[in-house]
């Protein structure tokens, strides 16, 4: 079976959602746009996966996160690909894709021609299977990616109420389900080999005060070590977590999260690829004229930082998903894609943002024994990124405009002294 036509996305996640939702505003036709996706539901909003869609009480199930609501803008329904003339191509992974002949093969053995392809694969989790430690297939090791994992993280943690849970790891994904799985009940030890935790963004005085709360809460941490091996029982389930160190935890669960890998293998020796992602130029175009790439896959130039970069954050996604559309269906009205970096979390009562980079030195504002605080980091004399914990959308506001400003900074102490202020005012 062969079909063609005029843009192609594969791969349908976050970015793949809000590129429809941006296609149909810029007055695509119908026929024109086919999203093919390996997960069997349209696009949906990754971060409810590891925040509500685990709450024990009227947890998020779909449809009512698909996206693009995320970004209070319209709820993208299967049907509302079919009343848009977008054809949805769901369960079915994309084998193989020739750019030079632009066509792509799926599993399904369907031939699919386009004009235009835009990449949003997305990333897949890494498994401990790469550190040298089996046991990701037993029946309570949990990884956390998509949908189907978090059906199973819920299936395993309700049958563990009141039980142990190993959360391996000490990034994003261990932070917000250490906080769910305390929330449902378990006992949560997280183990993981630096010396605190979001060791990618936090300061020690930024990781110490989340640290300190989860304990108040009973997590306990283990820093600077990691698994070795689990021990299993006659039927293959994980009973205890060995530790490079020599101890061992007892474990009625674990939790995986160890980082991503980017999903390029479809281009490899296709396409330019840097940083471990596809390289884009500003247009989001690759080293192929005809082949666009956005979301966790795509290292693109972000001037505030002055070096390209890889984000494995929705925000991007989906602005660069929005971007490649207006690029695609309006070149000649759209520049650059022109981008301030937003990460952001949220568990337990905990709200934060940051903006920009983190490089240089840092200055801490605000009160740690409190609930608002941020940090600033200043790079060769200028402000390059803004965190704040606990603030109102106009400081959130506040922080992005005076990072995206990069303003001269050459009194550090007094930026501190200013703390908010800083950015309120400037
Ligand atoms: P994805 O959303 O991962 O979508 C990729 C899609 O491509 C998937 O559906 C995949 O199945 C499909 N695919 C891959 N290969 C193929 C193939 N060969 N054929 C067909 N289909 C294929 N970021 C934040 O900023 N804040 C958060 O709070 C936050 N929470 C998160 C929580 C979880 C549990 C996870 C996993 C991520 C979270 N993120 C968060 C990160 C954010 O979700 C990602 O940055 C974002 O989803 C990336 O979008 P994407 O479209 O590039 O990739
Ligand atoms: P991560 O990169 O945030 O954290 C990985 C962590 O794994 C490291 O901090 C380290 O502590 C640990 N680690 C590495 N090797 C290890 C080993 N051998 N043994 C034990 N620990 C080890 O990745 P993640 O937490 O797995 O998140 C996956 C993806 O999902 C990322 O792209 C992340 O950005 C995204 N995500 C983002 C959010 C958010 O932005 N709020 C929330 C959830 C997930």
């Amino acid at each position: 079976m062969e079909r063609g036509f005029e843009y192609v996305i594969v791969g349908g996640g976050v970015a793949a959602g809000y590129a429809a939702l941006e296609f149909t505003k810029r007055g695509v036709s119908h026929a024109q746009l086919c999203i093919i996706s390996e997960e069997p539901v349209a696009p949906y909003e990754r971060p409810t996966l590891s925040k509500k869609f685990l709450h024990p009480e009227s947890p998020a199930r779909l449809p009512s996160f698909h996206t693009c609501v995320g970004a209070n803008e319209e709820l993208l329904t299967p049907t509302w690909y079919e009343e848009h003339g977008i054809e949805l191509v769901l369960g079915t992974r994309v084998e193989s894709v020739d750019v030079g002949q632009k066509t792509l093969l799926t599993a399904s053995g369907e031939t699919i021609r386009y004009e235009t392809l835009i990449i949003a694969t997305g990333a897949k989790a890494l498994k401990l299977e790469e550190f040298g430690v089996k046991g990701s297939e037993a029946e309570n090791v949990c990884y956390l990616r998509d949908l189907a994992d978090a059906d199973r993280l819920v299936n395993v943690m309700q049958s563990c109420t009141g039980g142990n849970a190993v959360v391996i790891g000490g990034g994003y994904i261990a932070m917000e389900c250490a906080a769910s799985l305390v929330t449902n009940k378990l006992n949560v030890t997280m183990v993981f080999p630096e010396a605190h935790c979001m060791p990618r963004l936090f300061t020690p005085k930024i990781a110490s005060y989340y640290e300190d709360y989860y304990q108040s809460k009973g997590v306990k941490f283990i820093r600077g070590t990691i698994l070795s091996s689990f021990e299993f029982d006659s039927n293959g389930k994980v009973t205890a977590v060995n530790l490079r160190d020599g101890s061992q935890i007892p474990a009625d669960m674990v939790v995986v999260g160890i980082g991503i890998r980017p999903n390029t293998s479809l281009f490899e020796g296709q396409l330019t690829m840097e940083k471990g992602g596809i390289k884009v130029n500003g247009k989001l175009q690759t080293s192929n004229d005809s082949v666009y790439a956005v979301g966790d896959v795509a290292v693109f130039p972000v001037d505030l930082c002055g070096r390209i970069r890889r984000l494995e954050h929705v925000d991007s996604a989906r602005k660069t998903a929005k971007h490649v559309a207006a690029v695609i269906m309006e070149p000649e009205k759209t520049g650059e894609f022109k981008y301030l970096p937003l990460f952001y979390s949220k568990a337990f009562s905990f709200s934060w943002r940051f903006y920009g980079d983190n490089a240089g030195e840092v200055v801490h504002f605000g009160d740690y024994l409190g609930t608002k605080f941020g940090a600033y980091w200043i790079n060769n004399g200028h402000l390059v990124g803004s965190f704040l914990e606990g603030g109102t959308e106009d400081e959130f506001e506040a922080i992005a405009n005076a990072t995206q400003l990069k303003p001269a900074v050459d009194d550090l102490a007094e930026v501190g002294r200013q703390g908010l202020n800083f950015a309120m005012t400037g």
